[in-house]
């Protein structure tokens, strides 16, 4: 049966506990035994199961909540998504063999989803009565929707300004109470933190230790995906850090579980108007400094992230690296995902921004296969696309505007002799 512990001090705590600080600061993580596991396993079952396990997270059961009763998990079929392999933006960002990942592409089109599940899962088991949460928007989003399926009373505080348009919908939608602060995601984070620590509220951000086990699924079934093979590099973007930590953990697992022999490099990419990880890499992770977030990638805006030590501990485990982007390089990289037709939020194609800046600065080879995920789905931030498009964020390399004509054959049948 899974534990907490705490990976700083060691001390231990039942999987039921909803304390997920350990009085020594740390965060407690979810301990499995880990036995070795055959990859056979999880390929019978991506090509028949029956619900739960036909999930793409409850498919790696014995790797995200061991013996967790089925009966009881609360599933809207997430994961299971596409990995494109995309030579357009490829070429962009200078490798001959880059995957895009697309997480966008789960129930409420990003990849909390996969955290979610678990957590809401093991909440519902816990009589939680309201859970709640921090959010730029997609843990919002998710949350609301899990709960909703799940019975359970759901609260998530945003901040007012700046929480996209798609994900502000959805929350309330699916029927959470959404209260907007006057004030950031990094505020937010330290009212719903003191609720949870009073016992008010089940707290469902990623410091919930069962959402990085859910996470953690982005990377098996990647991998998975490939037969096995891992990629060299796993890049990603990076505020919260959560997948920071979920996905060294995954690879550290599966490593121990001999589902992998070797182990590719993670690339956490932040906003450089977000930056707090990055400079810390920059500095040898002597110490976290946070900082006042500012940047159009709103799902990662984020000064102060709560999964620091974890993520530090991926980066190192991994021979990783992290760097920042500018937000021009992010909507530059957002228009050749999005015209490729794949499509993307501005936070997730920040990877793919990353990609480049990495390739420039000789970490990543152009001949390295390398898989980008897009977290979060086009339409979530319309708003950002549309400004873009329009010219309302300055001159831009790859503007696409509507065109307004009368309503008249003749002035439309002249823009197709454009080209
Ligand atoms: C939450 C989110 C991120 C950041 O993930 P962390 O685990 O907090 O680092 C990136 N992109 C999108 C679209 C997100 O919703
Ligand atoms: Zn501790």
């Amino acid at each position: 049966m899974a534990v907490l512990r705490c990976p700083t001090c060691g001390s231990e705590s039942p999987a039921t506990s909803q304390r997920f600080e350990c009085a020594c600061g740390g965060l407690f993580d979810v301990e499995h035994a880990l036995r070795p596991l055959e990859t056979k396993l999880f390929d019978a079952r991506r090509l028949r199961a029956h619900p739960p396990l036909d999930s793409g997270v409850w498919r790696f059961r014995e790797l995200v909540y061991h013996r967790f009763p089925r009966q009881a998990i609360v599933s809207l079929h997430e994961g299971n998504t596409p990995l494109y392999a995309s030579p357009e933006v490829g070429d962009w960002a200078g490798v001959d063999d880059l995957h895009l990942k697309h997480e966008g592409l789960n129930p409420t089109g990003s990849f909390k989803d996969r955290g979610m599940t678990v957590a809401v899962s093991r909440a519902r088991a816990s009589n939680a009565g309201w859970v709640a949460c921090a959010s730029t928007g997609n843990t919002a989003s998710s949350m609301a929707a899990y709960a909703a399926a799940a019975g359970l009373n759901a609260m998530v505080v945003v901040p007012e300004a700046a929480t996209a348009v798609g994900k502000l919908s959805q929350a309330i939608a699916y029927g959470a109470r959404a209260v907007q602060i006057r004030g950031d995601f990094d505020a937010a984070m330290g009212i719903v933190r003191d609720l949870a620590r009073r016992g008010e509220v089940y707290l469902l951000n990623s410091l919930n230790p069962f959402r990085i086990e859910g996470q953690k699924s982005i990377v098996l079934e990647l991998i998975q995906q490939l037969g096995w093979k891992p990629p060299d590099w796993i890049v990603f973007p990076a505020g919260n850090l959560g997948n920071c930590a979920a996905f060294g953990k995954a690879l550290r697992e599966a490593r121990a579980r001999e589902l992998i022999r070797s182990t590719p490099r993670l690339a956490a990419v932040q906003a450089a108007g977000a930056n707090p990880f990055a400079s810390a890499f920059r500095d040898g992770f002597r110490e976290l400094r946070p900082v006042r977030a500012r940047t159009i990638a709103s799902a990662i805006r984020v000064g102060a992230p709560v999964s620091y030590a974890r993520a530090v501990q991926a980066i190192l485990d991994t021979d990783g690296v992290v760097t920042d982007v500018e937000d021009d390089e992010i909507l530059e990289a957002k228009a050749v995902v999005d015209a490729a037709g794949i499509g993307a939020e501005p936070a997730s194609c920040a990877a793919v921004a990353g990609v480049r800046r990495l390739v420039s600065e000789g970490h990543v080879q152009p001949w390295d296969r390398v898989v980008c995920v897009l977290t979060g789905h086009l339409l979530k931030d319309p708003e950002t696309t549309l400004a873009y498009h329009r010219g309302d964020l300055g001159e831009v390399p790859h503007a696409n505007p509507p065109v307004v004509v009368d309503a008249d054959g003749e002035a439309v049948r002249e823009l197709l002799r454009d080209d």
